[in-house]
């Protein structure tokens, strides 16, 4: 039988090990840390329960599939519920819009609270979706690496919809030609954020990213976002994926041009096939420090990283749901901080997610679980102490403000998770939560790509390469590797 080894347990690596044990390969998933799922994980504190990194869960029929292709029925494993209400949106002057999942809901909602009005909503989107059928078969399910891959009828067909895609404005121009509030501007400017970039640089064709949620649907997996990792790992293991925690893998060794083998501290695993799920600027400069530098990539920017504090509160907000965010006053000048100054702006836009909102055993009764989130630049040698010690003040101030209650006396569970830890725990290079940014027209083809030029059966999967990062791009990679092993 056929060996393949996976180095990483992120939820790409988890879905790559699913596929080639299913193709008939004996397979291998080396772990540095003690537990799965990298970023997608969770932690306990005083009875509250958090999903550690993502909140958001969009394309569930990606994770269902890997039940599927393994003859097993998805709920027996894992279940979700659709969101009704996608976001609740603050602004400074009191302003207060929801965001249906319902697009008339939506649309209405956005007419009476700004001056955009309801059809010019229900345009943008259409547009969004628009982009999203032009493009997901080509860009998001295949190799943009193959030439194969572009001699075909539906390639054609998106290179011919490429002047209609966006692709030569920045999103923000062309959401402010699509609306005239800069409230609506910003709502909209905010998916920049998803893959970890800024409207002011990233092309049009990101406003892709509304059409996920209002067109497919956002939800939450019963028992937290850490069920995806649990549920993919559960059946992993059923069908006889070997998981080796606490392995850090130093290196792969070649010879001739073919990945032989790959080295822990204390194995040497020999392979036909190797996969690596960590991030592949890693690849390069440790694993296979011999390999042909892509300069290309290395060059590239970074995506912005986050700042995390878990607060178990003491209250319960029925104003809040599942998704908040309260906008900064200057979206503009706090992308400039993180992205050229590399720091945190004073008046940053926050994200509170509550999955106890949904999920009543994630904190105790008449408390909250919170998420609470700004975007910040990745580590580029900051005082990351100071910048802290400030954003952690700024924060409570704007949630006390917006929601009229100083927010610090209700605090009973505190932990963080910075730039630094995420790159300590996951080796995310520099910290960045989805690998490099798309703050270039063309970025979607200058991420590396899925297999290795020089090194015959080595290939790569995971945020940091194509198609890119987030959780559905991230399980798309493992198909699209399961497409090119023959
Ligand atoms: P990772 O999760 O980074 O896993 C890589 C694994 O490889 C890690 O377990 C690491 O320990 C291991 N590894 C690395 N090097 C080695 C080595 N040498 N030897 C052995 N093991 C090694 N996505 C969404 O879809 N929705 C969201 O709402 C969202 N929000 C996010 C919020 C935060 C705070 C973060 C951090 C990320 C968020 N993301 C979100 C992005 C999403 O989490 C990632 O894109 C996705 O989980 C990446 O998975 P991965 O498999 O590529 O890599």
């Amino acid at each position: 039988m056929k060996k393949a080894i996976i180095i990483g347990a992120g939820i790409a690596g988890i879905a790559s090990a699913i596929r080639l044990k299913n193709k008939g390969y004996q397979v291998q998933v080396l772990e540095k840390n003690a537990y799965p799922g990298g970023k997608l994980t969770q932690i306990h504190g005083n009875n509250f329960r958090f999903d550690a990194g993502p909140s958001l869960f969009t394309m569930p029929n990606m994770v269902a599939e890997l039940f599927e292709i393994c003859n097993k029925n998805p709920t027996d494993y894992f279940n979700y519920e659709q969101l009704d209400v996608l976001c609740n949106y603050f602004y400074e002057d009191g302003t207060r819009i929801t965001a249906h999942a319902d697009i008339d809901l939506f649309a209405a909602e956005i007419e009476q609270n700004t001056s955009d009005s309801a059809s010019k909503v229900k345009q943008h989107l259409a547009k969004s979706k628009y982009i999203y059928n032009a493009t997901e078969e080509q860009f998001l399910s295949k190799s943009l690496h193959k030439i194969s891959s572009f001699l075909s009828f539906s390639t054609l067909r998106a290179l011919i919809k490429f002047p209609f895609l966006n692709i030569f404005n920045s999103m923000n121009e062309v959401n402010e030609k699509a609306f005239k509030d800069s409230k609506t501007i910003r709502l909209f400017n905010r998916y920049a954020t998803y893959n970890g970039s800024t409207p002011y640089k990233a092309p049009g064709i990101l406003n892709i990213i509304p059409h996920l949620e209002f067109g497919l649907g956002a939800y939450l997996p019963k028992g937290g976002m850490h069920e995806i990792t649990n549920s993919l790992v559960r059946l992993a293991k059923e069908i006889g994926v070997e998981f080796h925690f606490n392995q850090e893998v130093n290196s792969i060794t070649t010879t001739k041009n073919i990945a032989t083998s790959v080295v822990t501290a204390s194995h040497k695993f020999a392979t036909d096939v190797v996969i690596c799920n960590a991030d592949i600027h890693n690849v390069y400069e440790k694993l296979i420090p011999s390999a042909k530098k892509l300069k290309k990539v290395d060059k590239q920017e970074r995506s912005s990283s986050a700042l995390i504090f878990y607060w178990g509160i003491d209250k319960e907000f029925p104003e809040l749901d599942v998704h908040n965010i309260l906008f900064t006053e200057d979206y503009k000048k706090e992308f400039e901080h993180i992205f050229n100054s590399k720091t945190i702006y004073e008046d940053p836009t926050v994200y509170i997610n509550i999955t106890s909102k949904r999920i009543k055993e994630d904190a105790p009764k008449g408390k909250e679980n919170w998420f609470v989130m700004i975007n910040v630049p990745s580590v580029y040698g900051q005082n990351w102490d100071e910048m802290i010690a400030t954003a952690r003040k700024n924060i409570l101030q704007k949630i006390s403000k917006n929601l009229g209650v100083d927010i610090e006396d209700l605090i009973e569970f505190e932990e963080q998770l910075t730039p630094q830890l995420i790159q300590d725990k996951t080796y995310s290079y520099k910290g960045s939560l989805y690998g490099t940014s798309s703050n270039n027209r063309f970025a979607a083809f200058f991420r590396h790509k899925n297999f290795s030029s020089q090194f015959k059966n080595l290939y790569f999967c995971g945020g940091s390469v194509h198609p890119g990062g987030g959780i559905p791009l991230a399980l798309s990679s493992a198909k699209i590797i399961d497409k090119l092993i023959r």
